[in-house]
């Protein structure tokens, strides 16, 4: 199984396009507030084919909609999503796991 990668080399035609889109976003509408710059990158999750901007902090973002939105990762539960996606008490815990 292949793990993720950032060798652009690996990314199709469809993942380049949403790492420039990624890239895009990242110029014209900035990175989202808590997203950390330090060691930005763009990565592939062959698996779930997701293109993501991730850093040294190991924090995620993702493309949704014309946005770019933190996309996380409860720490108890291990349920992942957006903000939209699911409720957060805080950056790595989600709201079920919370009470
Ligand atoms: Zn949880």
């Amino acid at each position: 199984m292949r793990e993720n990668t950032q060798d652009l080399s690996d990314f199709g035609y469809r993942e380049r396009k949403q790492a420039r889109d990624l890239l895009d976003l990242m110029i014209e509408e900035g990175l989202p507030d808590e997203f950390m710059d330090a060691g930005t990158t763009i990565e592939f999750n062959p698996h779930s084919g997701i293109v993501f901007l991730t850093n040294d902090h190991y924090q995620v973002a993702i493309k949704s909609g014309e946005e770019l939105k933190m996309f996380r990762t409860c720490r108890i539960c291990g349920a992942e999503g957006t903000e939209e996606d699911l409720e957060w008490e805080s950056e790595h815990l989600c709201a079920n796991c919370a009470e």
